[in-house]
């Protein structure tokens, strides 16, 4: 299994400043945030992308949809964005499945 910086985040082993935590989950903030609110979801076991969430695990991906909801409620969203970047073409840059919270600003379509 390869071993992220989010797993080593979820050991503790670095920081990272968290909004969330359950036995299921973690939320904490993006360290280069692209909009006010930028939080990173994460499941706490450990699967590669969000393809492999879906398939593998199901129940989990819906446990990180709904705290993604949660954080948007908390940081008071009125709209917001959730980005699962899911392969290097599409910019995913960490294997470890997490879905992106994005608002506080007025986002564009169609995404970069
Ligand atoms: P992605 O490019 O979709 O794989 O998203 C990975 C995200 O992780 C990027 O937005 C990074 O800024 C973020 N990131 C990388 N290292 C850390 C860290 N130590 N703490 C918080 N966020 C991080």
């Amino acid at each position: 299994m390869e071993d992220t910086i989010f797993d080593k985040i979820l050991r503790k082993e670095i920081p990272s400043d968290i909004v969330y935590e359950d036995d299921v989950v973690l939320a904490f903030r993006d360290i280069n945030p692209q909009a006010p609110t930028h939080v990173l979801v994460i499941p706490k076991e450990h699967h590669p992308d969000a393809a492999a969430l879906a398939a593998e695990a199901p129940q989990i991906a819906a446990d990180v949809l709904r705290e993604a909801q949660a954080v948007a409620d908390e940081e008071k969203l009125e709209s917001y964005r959730i980005v699962f970047n899911t392969g290097s073409g599409a910019g995913q840059t960490v294997w470890h499945a997490h879905t992106h919270v994005l608002g506080g600003r007025g986002l564009e379509w169609p995404p970069g």
